[in-house]
């Protein structure tokens, strides 16, 4: 089994689970729900961080490589085993991907609890983007308004009317996560799941890569499996874990497979603001890649990644290879 770098957890759990005779696809996502319990794992069920509205919206997907189905939930709000439900759209369905109030009406109506997602640390760390995210609206952080407010903070500042027409616009902190782990087991069948609170602070209802067959996770019993972590609007945009595994099937390595794909990704990333000084994306991009023979790879846009590798029976961290070498002179 091989995961992002929080799954270490998650592979133990799925690991214990094929032991007792779980199926390979159950015990990854029992695995991952032990995960998404975790109201310290900011990105992934339970205490992610929410959408700009403070809401927190799931997404999550499986697919199994023996019978090539999957399943998977979008924009879940007030549900935290997001991983669990995309396998029961995909178990007791014959859908591929529900959403928002769909996939919440279909949480109730399998007995799924339904609760506030939002922790008071995710809370916090909203009221903190918020009140940073502008100098152009009435949120303002305590400090500034203990110290600054109506003196030294406005003084001198250009207010709105005064911002220069090309002024970049103000930095946010997106913060990206997510979990992901593909499997295979001793017979030979592959299956993976991906799972997330997606981007923080985004636009209520966007979806991104997680969810989505082909994008955030893809699985062929024939050739292996794949899966991404990071920004989720590139991979969709080059249909990542898809041709993760289109090229694993063409003959590259898992490795390669990720390395060439990630390059896609770098080329066609044409928008200046996602782009540094030297053409390279500024944004970080994951993936992962597991062959039909147990042969495995991942690999980062940016150095200094590491991802979650499960071998007989033991979990560790390894570092994934990368696209562009961190700068040396930073
Ligand atoms: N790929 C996820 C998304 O875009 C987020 C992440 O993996 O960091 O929703």
């Amino acid at each position: 089994m091989i995961g992002s770098w929080n799954a270490l957890p998650a592979l133990a759990r799925a690991s214990q689970e094929l032991a007792a005779n779980t199926p390979l696809l159950d015990a990854v996502v029992r695995g991952i729900s032990l995960v998404e319990d975790d109201p310290d794992e900011m990105s992934v069920g339970f205490g992610g961080l929410p959408n700009e509205d403070c809401v927190v919206e799931l997404d999550a997907a499986v697919m199994d490589g023996l019978t090539h189905r999957s399943g998977a939930v979008a924009g879940l709000r007030s549900v935290r085993h997001a991983a669990r439900l995309a396998l029961e759209v995909m178990r007791r369905t014959d859908h591929a991907l529900l959403v928002g109030d769909g996939a919440l009406k279909f949480a109730r109506l399998l007995g799924f609890p339904e609760e506030n997602l939002l922790t008071d640390r995710a809370r916090k760390a909203w009221l903190n983007w918020k009140a940073n995210l502008s100098d152009r609206d009435a949120w303002v952080t305590p400090d500034q308004a203990a110290s600054s407010f109506g003196t030294a903070r406005w003084a001198g500042r250009a207010g709105p009317e005064m911002l220069a027409p090309d002024a970049p616009p103000p930095k946010v902190p997106f913060t990206y996560g997510t979990i992901h782990v593909s499997a295979l087991d001793a017979a030979g069948n592959l299956a993976s799941c991906t799972s997330t609170s997606g981007l923080s602070y985004k636009i209520a209802g966007r979806v991104g890569d997680s969810p989505v067959v082909g994008a955030g996770l893809y699985t062929d019993n024939a050739v292996g499996s794949a899966g991404a972590t990071g920004r989720g609007e590139s991979v969709l945009q080059v249909c990542g874990a898809h041709t993760i595994v289109a090229r694993m099937e063409a003959g590259d390595s898992p490795t390669d497979a990720c390395l060439v794909t990630l390059k896609k990704i770098a080329d066609r990333t044409r928008l200046p603001h996602l782009r540094d000084d030297q053409g390279r994306p500024t944004f970080n991009v994951t993936l992962y890649a597991l062959r039909k023979d147990g042969l495995f790879g991942a690999a980062s846009m940016h150095e200094g990644y590491e991802f979650a590798v499960l071998e007989h029976g033991m979990p560790r961290a390894q570092a994934a290879a990368f696209l562009f070498p961190r700068s040396r002179d930073a």
